[in-house]
């Protein structure tokens, strides 16, 4: 396989980014996600991703869109684990509030030597999950992805467990902590108003409402 150390931080961002994409679609990432997520314009994608393809990290599927070659998605599940264990670190040995530590991580992810990364993940006790519930891969690159559900489709009625919530907005993050929709809290859907209305949750004998941009937002394991 190639060697990381060589790959740039576009590069990186990239590869991370399809992975993203490939995880919550379960499939080929379309290059127009792809363009958005990266907030570039869909012209640029299409040459980065047949440099990439030339790189044999991805490859390109026709009117469907890019998938990682098992090569990127090593590349891809190293940067998470420099991402997230820089995010562990920041929070719970500097006392990083959980809003603030991504914006961080997103910079010095590309920089932190692996030697740096395994001592700080060995400091904090090999960490499985970072601040916000994703999960870390190990230094092999095994990660647990396990399936989990957009409270949005969750049913009225049934319970579940927040495990992760997107980390993309920081203000998003300080809504979720004010609602206490954090991992581990307990909740209960009350109501889904129809149309894509807000979701009516529980949390902790609490009602509040979410619109869906929240409830896609926040991923749970419902009960049972
Ligand atoms: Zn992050």
């Amino acid at each position: 396989m190639p060697n990381e150390a060589a790959l740039t931080a576009p590069v990186e961002d990239y590869l991370k980014a399809v992975y993203e994409l490939e995880r919550r679609f379960g499939g080929a990432a379309a290059t127009n996600a792809l363009a958005e997520r990266l907030g570039v314009a869909p012209a640029s994608v299409t040459g980065m991703v047949r440099r990439l393809a030339d790189q044999g990290l991805l490859e390109y599927e026709r009117y469907r869109g890019v998938r990682l070659t098992d090569a990127g998605r090593l590349a891809a599940l190293r940067t998470l684990r420099r991402h997230r264990i820089i995010e562990s670190y920041l929070a719970t040995v500097l006392g990083y509030p959980w809003d603030r530590v991504h914006g961080e991580a997103e910079r010095l992810e590309h920089a932190a030597s692996d030697e740096l990364i395994d001592r700080m993940a060995a400091a904090l006790g090999d960490p499985a999950f970072d601040p916000h519930g994703a999960p870390i891969p190990t230094r092999d690159g095994a990660v647990d992805e396990r399936r989990l559900t957009a409270l949005c489709d969750v049913g009225a009625g049934q319970r579940a467990r927040v495990v992760r919530v997107s980390d993309d907005d920081d203000g998003m993050l300080r809504y979720l902590a004010e609602l206490g929709l954090l991992p581990g809290a307990a909740v209960t859907v009350v109501e889904r108003a129809p149309y894509d209305g807000p979701v009516t949750v529980d949390v902790s004998g609490r009602a509040v409402a979410v619109g869906t941009a929240v409830a896609e937002a926040v991923l749970v394991e419902v009960d049972g």
